[in-house]
């Protein structure tokens, strides 16, 4: 739900500005599913507002938990009149492809979003801010289904409305700690949009989510770095590393071809001055290519140069398997690799994966279930 569309509901239709308070209240913190709920307004009043004005902007196409009830993945079509909002502010500069693009959208783009319990009682919610993404990482699943266009930020936020709703009505208990920006797409391809959102889930009047609470992760595009550093220096930072060498970085990952591993460390380096914020480094475990010995010396080297080296954990993730041709690596060569690093002191943690069998796990999320 985006506040402006209220604000001018209320305009339009002459009503006091202290309803938006009431209404904000109903739909951010008191989760109701619909207008006809907030028995605070008038009977035609709900009904004007059932009609003219959505609380969420996608209708949930699937919602899939897993068996174990420790994650539950929802699958979203965002409502067709966004698109069509887009057609008419950017008609005149359309090209016939992407007339046709947006066209063939018209019924709505699919996204996914994921609840994960990482211990009993508590909820992270991992979402989406792209449909699809440019950067083509060679092991993803999103990267593979190419790029179709930027979430706004109300359909952003309203993942973690969605979830917050879901939890209500299905009477799960259980807070959430956590709002982690690694579902589909690469944030900094779509910071406009991305720090809105960031700014509204920390806004108290709306979702009231402290900064630290909240993670943006990054494929390692090192403006996008710089600007976090300015813009929110208490947002977690967490950076898609996978490769200490350059060589085998640029083959899986396009991005090391502009912003390479010395430019992400001068990147890094900048962002403790600004910040001296712990930053996450990502490290999917890939048999046989990123997790020798020789690797976890190069990922410490890395952490060396880059220096604060108290400031940087590694956390090792499973790879889930998107394709054929890369294989996870076992728990003993992770073990292994993990030792190595701590020989190094570097920390390290080895991230349990949750989701799997939902296909919800991270680099799985491909908008199809
Ligand atoms: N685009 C951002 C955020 C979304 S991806 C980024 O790349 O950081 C979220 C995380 O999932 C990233 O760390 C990404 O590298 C990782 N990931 C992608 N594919 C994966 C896979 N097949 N198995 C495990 N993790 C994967
Ligand atoms: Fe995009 Fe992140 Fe997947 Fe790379 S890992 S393709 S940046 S979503």
């Amino acid at each position: 739900m985006n506040i402006k569309k209220i604000e001018k509901f209320l305009r339009d239709n002459n009503l006091p500005k202290f309803r938006l308070g009431q209404i904000q209240k109903a739909i951010f913190q008191d989760e109701v599913n619909s207008f006809s709920e907030i028995t605070t307004l008038s009977k035609d009043l709900r009904e004007k507002m059932e009609i003219e004005l959505k609380i969420l902007s996608f209708e949930i196409e699937k919602v899939l938990e897993a068996k174990d009830g420790q994650s539950i993945k929802a699958l979203l079509r965002c409502h067709s009149e966004l698109v069509s909002e887009s057609i008419v502010t950017t008609r005149d500069e359309l090209s016939d492809g992407i007339l046709k693009q947006v066209q063939d959208d018209k019924e709505g783009d699919l996204i996914e979003t994921v609840l994960i319990s990482p211990k009993p009682g508590t909820w992270s919610a991992c979402i989406s801010c792209q449909v699809g993404c440019q950067m083509g990482c060679r092991f993803c699943a999103t990267g593979k289904m190419g790029f179709k266009r930027n979430l706004t930020a109300e359909e952003i936020t309203d993942q973690v409305l969605f979830w917050k709703q879901y939890l209500r009505k299905n009477k799960i208990e259980g807070n959430f700690s956590n709002i982690v920006y690694m579902g589909m797409g690469e944030p900094f391809n779509n910071w406009e949009e991305v720090s809105e959102s960031i700014k509204i889930l920390t806004d108290e009047k709306i979702f009231g989510f402290g900064s630290r609470s909240l993670s943006v992760s990054t494929s390692g595009i090192v403006s996008g770095i710089e600007k976090m550093a300015m813009e929110f220096p208490q947002v977690n930072l967490a950076i898609s590393l996978h490769f200490a060498s350059d060589e085998k970085r640029s083959c899986f990952m396009p991005v090391n071809q502009v912003d390479n591993l010395e430019s992400l460390k001068n990147g890094l380096k900048k962002y403790f001055q600004v910040t001296k914020r712990k930053v996450f480094l990502e490290y999917i475990m890939l048999d046989g290519i990123n997790d020798t010995a020789l690797d976890a010396r190069m990922l410490a080297d890395f952490i060396f140069s880059v220096g604060s080296t108290h400031l940087l954990h590694v956390n090792l993730i499973r790879y889930n398997t998107t394709s054929e041709q890369l294989v996870p690596s076992s728990k003993t060569r992770t073990q292994n690799f993990k030792n190595e690093l701590e020989k190094h002191r570097v920390s390290a943690t080895i991230r349990k994966s949750l989701g799997d069998e939902i296909k919800a796990a991270c680099g799985q999320l491909a908008g199809q279930s």
